[in-house]
Protein backbone atom coordinates (compact mmCIF):
# COMPACT_ATOMS: atom_id res chain seq x y z
CA UNK A 1 0.00 0.00 0.00
CA UNK A 2 0.97 3.48 -0.63
CA UNK A 3 -0.34 7.02 -0.74
CA UNK A 4 -0.66 9.73 -3.05
CA UNK A 5 2.81 12.30 -2.66
CA UNK A 6 0.44 15.23 -2.46
CA UNK A 7 -2.98 14.10 -0.81
CA UNK A 8 -2.76 10.50 1.32
CA UNK A 9 -5.10 8.61 -1.12
CA UNK A 10 -4.45 5.48 -0.07
CA UNK A 11 -3.27 2.97 -3.37
CA UNK A 12 -6.02 0.76 -1.93
CA UNK A 13 -9.10 2.94 -3.23
CA UNK A 14 -11.14 0.68 -5.58
CA UNK A 15 -10.64 2.56 -9.01
CA UNK A 16 -7.95 4.70 -8.27
CA UNK A 17 -5.85 6.63 -10.70
CA UNK A 18 -2.18 7.75 -9.28
CA UNK A 19 -0.14 8.88 -11.82
CA UNK A 20 3.49 8.48 -12.65
CA UNK A 21 4.74 11.44 -10.58
CA UNK A 22 2.77 9.20 -7.50
CA UNK A 23 -0.23 12.00 -7.19
CA UNK A 24 -3.70 11.17 -7.63
CA UNK A 25 -6.13 12.34 -10.37
CA UNK A 26 -8.13 14.63 -7.34
CA UNK A 27 -4.49 16.50 -6.73
CA UNK A 28 -4.30 17.01 -10.30
CA UNK A 29 -7.68 18.41 -10.38
CA UNK A 30 -7.62 20.85 -7.78
CA UNK A 31 -3.94 22.00 -8.72
CA UNK A 32 -5.97 22.94 -12.28
CA UNK A 33 -8.72 24.27 -10.29
CA UNK A 34 -6.43 26.47 -8.10
CA UNK A 35 -4.69 27.53 -11.30
CA UNK A 36 -7.57 28.95 -12.72
CA UNK A 37 -7.40 26.53 -15.70
CA UNK A 38 -11.16 25.41 -15.69
CA UNK A 39 -13.65 27.33 -17.52
CA UNK A 40 -16.44 27.63 -14.97
CA UNK A 41 -18.19 29.88 -16.76
CA UNK A 42 -18.44 27.11 -20.23
CA UNK A 43 -18.90 24.75 -17.45
CA UNK A 44 -22.06 26.59 -16.09
CA UNK A 45 -23.30 27.63 -19.72
CA UNK A 46 -23.29 23.61 -20.27
CA UNK A 47 -25.65 23.42 -17.26
CA UNK A 48 -28.10 26.05 -18.40
CA UNK A 49 -28.64 24.20 -21.43
CA UNK A 50 -29.24 21.23 -20.21
CA UNK A 51 -31.51 22.47 -17.55
CA UNK A 52 -33.24 23.85 -20.86
CA UNK A 53 -32.69 20.50 -22.34
CA UNK A 54 -34.72 19.27 -19.28
CA UNK A 55 -37.67 21.32 -19.85
CA UNK A 56 -38.24 21.42 -23.17
CA UNK A 57 -38.02 16.68 -23.14
CA UNK A 58 -40.42 16.60 -19.93
CA UNK A 59 -43.76 15.18 -20.69
CA UNK A 60 -44.18 15.50 -17.10
CA UNK A 61 -44.97 19.19 -14.51
CA UNK A 62 -41.52 18.40 -13.33
CA UNK A 63 -38.50 19.71 -15.48
CA UNK A 64 -35.93 17.26 -13.85
CA UNK A 65 -35.78 14.54 -10.87
CA UNK A 66 -33.31 15.09 -8.05
CA UNK A 67 -32.40 11.80 -6.05
CA UNK A 68 -32.23 12.86 -2.02
CA UNK A 69 -31.16 10.90 1.38
CA UNK A 70 -32.27 14.67 2.94
CA UNK A 71 -28.76 14.88 3.88
CA UNK A 72 -25.83 17.87 2.99
CA UNK A 73 -25.22 17.14 -0.45
CA UNK A 74 -28.95 16.32 -1.96
CA UNK A 75 -30.44 19.75 0.16
CA UNK A 76 -27.91 21.57 -1.88
CA UNK A 77 -28.83 20.24 -5.36
CA UNK A 78 -32.14 20.50 -4.46
CA UNK A 79 -32.08 24.26 -3.18
CA UNK A 80 -29.16 25.21 -6.88
CA UNK A 81 -31.73 23.29 -9.45
CA UNK A 82 -34.96 25.37 -7.92
CA UNK A 83 -33.42 28.80 -7.12
CA UNK A 84 -30.11 29.41 -9.26
CA UNK A 85 -31.58 26.93 -12.29
CA UNK A 86 -35.20 28.01 -12.28
CA UNK A 87 -36.31 24.54 -12.41
CA UNK A 88 -39.04 22.54 -10.68
CA UNK A 89 -37.81 19.30 -9.63
CA UNK A 90 -39.30 16.19 -8.14
CA UNK A 91 -37.40 15.19 -5.37
CA UNK A 92 -36.99 11.30 -5.47
CA UNK A 93 -36.38 9.42 -1.80
CA UNK A 94 -35.71 6.00 -1.19
CA UNK A 95 -36.27 6.12 2.51
CA UNK A 96 -34.67 3.38 5.04
CA UNK A 97 -36.78 1.09 7.04
CA UNK A 98 -38.11 2.36 10.21
CA UNK A 99 -35.58 0.11 12.53
CA UNK A 100 -32.73 1.55 10.24
CA UNK A 101 -33.57 5.28 9.49
CA UNK A 102 -32.35 7.36 12.44
CA UNK A 103 -34.35 10.10 14.50
CA UNK A 104 -31.79 12.44 12.71
CA UNK A 105 -32.60 11.28 9.54
CA UNK A 106 -36.34 11.41 9.32
CA UNK A 107 -35.87 15.18 10.41
CA UNK A 108 -33.61 15.91 7.83
CA UNK A 109 -35.75 14.37 5.31
CA UNK A 110 -38.91 16.61 6.36
CA UNK A 111 -36.70 19.87 6.75
CA UNK A 112 -35.67 19.68 2.64
CA UNK A 113 -39.39 18.67 2.24
CA UNK A 114 -40.16 21.49 4.00
CA UNK A 115 -38.34 23.99 2.20
CA UNK A 116 -40.64 23.53 -0.99
CA UNK A 117 -40.68 20.32 -2.61
CA UNK A 118 -42.99 17.71 -4.15
CA UNK A 119 -41.46 14.62 -2.85
CA UNK A 120 -41.82 11.09 -3.86
CA UNK A 121 -40.55 9.01 -1.04
CA UNK A 122 -40.50 4.93 -1.81
CA UNK A 123 -40.76 2.50 1.05
CA UNK A 124 -39.27 -0.79 0.75
CA UNK A 125 -40.96 -4.20 2.23
CA UNK A 126 -38.03 -4.34 5.23
CA UNK A 127 -38.33 -7.99 5.32
CA UNK A 128 -36.89 -7.86 1.44
CA UNK A 129 -34.68 -5.11 2.82
CA UNK A 130 -33.19 -7.06 5.90
CA UNK A 131 -32.77 -10.55 4.36
CA UNK A 132 -31.04 -8.83 0.92
CA UNK A 133 -28.61 -7.41 3.64
CA UNK A 134 -27.93 -10.18 5.49
CA UNK A 135 -26.82 -11.72 1.56
CA UNK A 136 -24.79 -8.69 1.13
CA UNK A 137 -23.08 -8.68 4.26
CA UNK A 138 -22.09 -12.08 4.20
CA UNK A 139 -20.93 -12.37 0.39
CA UNK A 140 -19.17 -8.69 0.56
CA UNK A 141 -19.30 -7.66 4.53
CA UNK A 142 -21.16 -4.71 2.97
CA UNK A 143 -24.33 -4.59 4.06
CA UNK A 144 -24.61 -1.79 1.30
CA UNK A 145 -24.37 -3.80 -1.93
CA UNK A 146 -28.19 -4.31 -1.75
CA UNK A 147 -29.23 -0.72 -0.19
CA UNK A 148 -27.10 0.74 -2.94
CA UNK A 149 -29.11 -0.98 -5.98
CA UNK A 150 -32.27 0.66 -4.61
CA UNK A 151 -30.83 3.80 -3.85
CA UNK A 152 -29.51 4.25 -7.07
CA UNK A 153 -32.32 2.68 -9.49
CA UNK A 154 -35.45 3.97 -8.35
CA UNK A 155 -34.99 7.60 -9.16
CA UNK A 156 -34.48 5.92 -12.30
CA UNK A 157 -37.53 4.21 -12.17
CA UNK A 158 -39.41 7.25 -11.72
CA UNK A 159 -37.64 8.89 -14.26
CA UNK A 160 -39.21 6.58 -16.72
CA UNK A 161 -42.42 5.99 -15.40
CA UNK A 162 -43.06 10.06 -15.18
CA UNK A 163 -41.63 10.49 -18.55
CA UNK A 164 -38.94 12.83 -16.52
CA UNK A 165 -35.26 12.33 -18.98
CA UNK A 166 -32.98 14.77 -16.81
CA UNK A 167 -31.80 13.61 -13.33
CA UNK A 168 -29.17 15.28 -11.18
CA UNK A 169 -26.94 13.45 -8.89
CA UNK A 170 -24.04 15.38 -6.84
CA UNK A 171 -20.28 15.17 -7.31
CA UNK A 172 -18.41 13.35 -9.70
CA UNK A 173 -16.09 10.70 -7.54
CA UNK A 174 -13.52 11.40 -10.33
CA UNK A 175 -12.65 14.78 -8.71
CA UNK A 176 -13.61 14.28 -4.75
CA UNK A 177 -11.87 11.74 -3.64
CA UNK A 178 -10.00 10.73 -7.16
CA UNK A 179 -12.04 7.41 -7.42
CA UNK A 180 -13.20 6.70 -11.33
CA UNK A 181 -16.73 5.25 -11.40
CA UNK A 182 -17.92 6.31 -15.12
CA UNK A 183 -16.92 9.47 -16.57
CA UNK A 184 -14.53 12.16 -15.98
CA UNK A 185 -16.93 14.98 -16.95
CA UNK A 186 -20.45 16.26 -15.64
CA UNK A 187 -22.34 12.74 -17.30
CA UNK A 188 -23.42 10.37 -14.95
CA UNK A 189 -25.44 8.56 -17.51
CA UNK A 190 -23.51 5.17 -17.65
CA UNK A 191 -23.59 5.11 -14.05
CA UNK A 192 -25.27 2.19 -14.06
CA UNK A 193 -21.99 0.59 -14.92
CA UNK A 194 -19.81 2.18 -12.30
CA UNK A 195 -18.17 0.34 -9.61
CA UNK A 196 -20.81 0.82 -7.17
CA UNK A 197 -23.98 -0.23 -9.47
CA UNK A 198 -22.34 -2.74 -11.11
CA UNK A 199 -24.92 -3.33 -13.98
CA UNK A 200 -27.59 -3.15 -11.68
CA UNK A 201 -28.46 -6.68 -11.11
CA UNK A 202 -29.24 -7.87 -8.00
CA UNK A 203 -29.89 -11.63 -9.12
CA UNK A 204 -26.58 -13.02 -6.79
CA UNK A 205 -28.84 -11.71 -3.42
CA UNK A 206 -31.70 -14.04 -4.13
CA UNK A 207 -32.30 -16.45 -1.61
CA UNK A 208 -34.75 -18.11 0.51
CA UNK A 209 -37.80 -15.68 1.24
CA UNK A 210 -37.19 -13.46 -1.91
CA UNK A 211 -38.56 -13.72 -5.29
CA UNK A 212 -37.14 -12.18 -8.59
CA UNK A 213 -40.53 -9.71 -7.77
CA UNK A 214 -39.31 -8.79 -5.04
CA UNK A 215 -36.34 -7.35 -6.29
CA UNK A 216 -37.77 -4.54 -8.99
CA UNK A 217 -36.60 -1.61 -7.32
CA UNK A 218 -33.28 -3.23 -6.96
CA UNK A 219 -33.09 -3.65 -10.31
CA UNK A 220 -31.72 -0.90 -12.53
CA UNK A 221 -34.11 0.03 -15.77
CA UNK A 222 -32.60 -1.69 -19.00
CA UNK A 223 -30.64 -0.07 -21.66
CA UNK A 224 -32.72 -0.18 -23.86
CA UNK A 225 -35.41 1.49 -21.53
CA UNK A 226 -33.15 4.15 -20.74
CA UNK A 227 -32.34 5.00 -24.16
CA UNK A 228 -36.58 4.57 -24.67
CA UNK A 229 -36.52 7.70 -22.47
CA UNK A 230 -34.13 9.54 -23.18
CA UNK A 231 -32.50 9.44 -19.88
CA UNK A 232 -29.80 12.27 -19.08
CA UNK A 233 -28.23 12.17 -15.81
CA UNK A 234 -25.26 14.86 -14.92
CA UNK A 235 -23.03 15.56 -11.94
CA UNK A 236 -24.20 18.84 -10.65
CA UNK A 237 -20.46 19.11 -8.85
CA UNK A 238 -18.96 19.01 -11.96
CA UNK A 239 -20.75 22.55 -13.27
CA UNK A 240 -20.45 24.67 -9.44
CA UNK A 241 -17.05 25.69 -8.63
CA UNK A 242 -18.09 25.50 -5.01
CA UNK A 243 -19.71 22.08 -4.60
CA UNK A 244 -18.17 20.53 -2.62
CA UNK A 245 -18.71 18.54 1.52
CA UNK A 246 -18.05 21.65 3.53
CA UNK A 247 -19.83 23.89 1.78
CA UNK A 248 -22.73 21.86 1.09
CA UNK A 249 -23.01 21.27 4.74
CA UNK A 250 -22.51 24.87 5.50
CA UNK A 251 -25.37 26.07 3.05
CA UNK A 252 -27.92 23.05 4.52
CA UNK A 253 -27.09 23.87 8.07
CA UNK A 254 -28.33 27.30 7.44
CA UNK A 255 -31.56 25.97 5.96
CA UNK A 256 -31.49 23.51 9.37
CA UNK A 257 -29.99 20.22 8.70
CA UNK A 258 -29.66 18.30 11.72
CA UNK A 259 -25.94 17.06 12.03
CA UNK A 260 -24.19 15.12 14.23
CA UNK A 261 -23.54 17.31 17.27
CA UNK A 262 -23.66 14.57 19.76
CA UNK A 263 -21.11 11.59 18.98
CA UNK A 264 -17.38 12.32 19.24
CA UNK A 265 -15.21 11.56 15.98
CA UNK A 266 -13.85 8.33 18.38
CA UNK A 267 -17.26 6.71 18.14
CA UNK A 268 -18.51 7.76 14.56
CA UNK A 269 -14.73 7.62 12.86
CA UNK A 270 -15.49 10.95 11.40
CA UNK A 271 -14.03 14.41 12.03
CA UNK A 272 -17.12 16.54 10.29
CA UNK A 273 -20.21 15.32 11.66
CA UNK A 274 -22.10 16.04 8.70
CA UNK A 275 -21.96 12.89 6.44
CA UNK A 276 -25.08 9.50 6.21
CA UNK A 277 -27.00 11.11 8.89
CA UNK A 278 -29.88 9.17 7.99
CA UNK A 279 -28.73 6.10 9.63
CA UNK A 280 -25.96 4.60 12.02
CA UNK A 281 -25.17 0.92 10.28
CA UNK A 282 -22.45 3.55 8.03
CA UNK A 283 -20.54 3.92 10.71
CA UNK A 284 -19.68 0.36 11.56
CA UNK A 285 -19.43 -0.22 7.37
CA UNK A 286 -16.51 2.20 7.36
CA UNK A 287 -14.92 0.74 10.38
CA UNK A 288 -14.52 -2.66 7.70
CA UNK A 289 -13.75 -0.93 4.73
CA UNK A 290 -10.70 -0.11 6.89
CA UNK A 291 -10.24 -3.78 7.72
CA UNK A 292 -10.40 -4.71 3.79
CA UNK A 293 -8.27 -1.88 2.61
CA UNK A 294 -6.92 0.04 5.06
CA UNK A 295 -8.75 3.13 5.59
CA UNK A 296 -11.88 4.64 6.53
CA UNK A 297 -14.20 8.07 6.61
CA UNK A 298 -11.56 10.42 7.49
CA UNK A 299 -9.20 9.32 4.89
CA UNK A 300 -11.69 10.92 2.60
CA UNK A 301 -12.14 13.94 4.55
CA UNK A 302 -8.48 14.30 5.16
CA UNK A 303 -7.86 14.21 1.56
CA UNK A 304 -10.86 16.98 0.44
CA UNK A 305 -9.06 18.99 3.58
CA UNK A 306 -5.80 18.97 1.62
CA UNK A 307 -7.38 19.34 -1.64
CA UNK A 308 -9.37 22.69 -0.49
CA UNK A 309 -6.08 24.28 1.19
CA UNK A 310 -7.59 23.33 4.63
CA UNK A 311 -4.68 21.29 6.37
CA UNK A 312 -1.17 19.97 5.58
CA UNK A 313 -0.50 16.32 4.93
CA UNK A 314 1.51 15.72 8.26
CA UNK A 315 -1.58 17.10 10.10
CA UNK A 316 -3.74 14.96 7.90
CA UNK A 317 -1.60 11.50 8.91
CA UNK A 318 -2.02 12.81 12.92
CA UNK A 319 -5.70 13.18 12.67
CA UNK A 320 -5.96 9.72 10.67
CA UNK A 321 -3.84 7.95 12.93
CA UNK A 322 -6.33 8.94 15.47
CA UNK A 323 -10.00 8.72 14.25
CA UNK A 324 -9.98 6.23 10.97
CA UNK A 325 -11.96 3.04 11.25
CA UNK A 326 -12.97 3.96 14.77
CA UNK A 327 -16.49 2.75 15.29
CA UNK A 328 -17.95 2.36 18.83
CA UNK A 329 -18.83 -1.28 19.61
CA UNK A 330 -22.76 -0.18 20.17
CA UNK A 331 -23.16 0.62 15.89
CA UNK A 332 -21.58 -3.04 16.02
CA UNK A 333 -24.32 -4.62 18.57
CA UNK A 334 -27.03 -2.42 17.19
CA UNK A 335 -26.40 -3.86 13.10
CA UNK A 336 -26.13 -7.02 14.61
CA UNK A 337 -29.59 -6.98 16.65
CA UNK A 338 -31.09 -5.77 13.43
CA UNK A 339 -29.95 -9.01 11.63
CA UNK A 340 -30.41 -11.40 13.60
CA UNK A 341 -27.06 -12.42 14.13
CA UNK A 342 -24.33 -12.88 17.33
CA UNK A 343 -21.11 -10.36 16.86
CA UNK A 344 -19.24 -13.47 16.96
CA UNK A 345 -21.02 -14.46 13.92
CA UNK A 346 -20.54 -10.57 13.02
CA UNK A 347 -16.53 -10.56 13.47
CA UNK A 348 -15.96 -14.21 12.12
CA UNK A 349 -17.36 -12.55 8.53
CA UNK A 350 -15.65 -9.33 8.96
CA UNK A 351 -12.53 -11.13 10.18
CA UNK A 352 -12.21 -13.34 6.68
CA UNK A 353 -11.85 -10.12 4.94
CA UNK A 354 -8.89 -8.65 6.92
CA UNK A 355 -6.23 -7.24 4.64
CA UNK A 356 -2.54 -9.02 5.93
CA UNK A 357 -0.61 -6.57 3.42
CA UNK A 358 -1.94 -3.64 5.80
CA UNK A 359 -2.36 -5.55 8.90
CA UNK A 360 -0.50 -7.21 11.27
CA UNK A 361 -0.46 -8.10 15.05
CA UNK A 362 1.45 -6.10 17.81
CA UNK A 363 3.28 -6.45 20.90
CA UNK A 364 0.14 -6.87 22.81
CA UNK A 365 -1.44 -9.15 20.32
CA UNK A 366 -3.86 -6.69 18.92
CA UNK A 367 -4.36 -5.96 14.89
CA UNK A 368 -2.26 -2.83 14.03
CA UNK A 369 -2.37 -1.36 11.15
CA UNK A 370 1.30 -1.61 9.45
CA UNK A 371 1.81 1.11 6.69
CA UNK A 372 4.03 4.00 6.10
CA UNK A 373 2.17 6.77 5.13
CA UNK A 374 5.12 8.58 3.55
CA UNK A 375 5.63 5.32 1.24
CA UNK A 376 4.74 6.60 -2.92
CA UNK A 377 4.66 5.18 -6.04
CA UNK A 378 8.36 5.37 -6.23
CA UNK A 379 8.39 2.92 -3.35
CA UNK A 380 5.94 0.38 -5.09
CA UNK A 381 6.64 -3.09 -5.63
CA UNK A 382 5.84 -4.35 -9.39
CA UNK A 383 2.69 -6.39 -7.97
CA UNK A 384 1.56 -3.15 -6.37
CA UNK A 385 1.68 -1.58 -9.83
CA UNK A 386 0.13 -4.06 -11.62
CA UNK A 387 -3.05 -3.00 -13.33
CA UNK A 388 -2.68 0.47 -12.11
CA UNK A 389 -1.26 2.83 -15.05
ZN1 LIG B 1 -3.80 13.17 -4.03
Amino acid sequence: MYFCKNCLNPSTRPNIHIDEEGVCLACRYHEQRRAGAIDWGARREELVKLAAWGKANTKCSYDCIVPISGGKDSLRQSLYVRDELGLKPLLVSCVYPPEQITERGAYNLANLISLGFDTISVHLDPRVWKILMLQAFIQFANWCKSTELALYSIPIHVAIAYKIPLLFLGENPAYTIGERESSLDGDATMMKYSNTVGGGNPDHLLTDGVSWRDLHFYRYPSDDEMQWAKLRIAYLGYHIEDFNSEKNAEVAKANGLWVRDDETPEEIGDIRGHFCLDEDFSIMNQMIKQVKLGFGRVMDQVCEAIHLGEMDREEAIRIVKLYDGKCHPRYVQRFCDYLGISTEYFWEIVEAYRNKNVWEKNAAGDWALKFDFHRTRDDATPEELGGKS
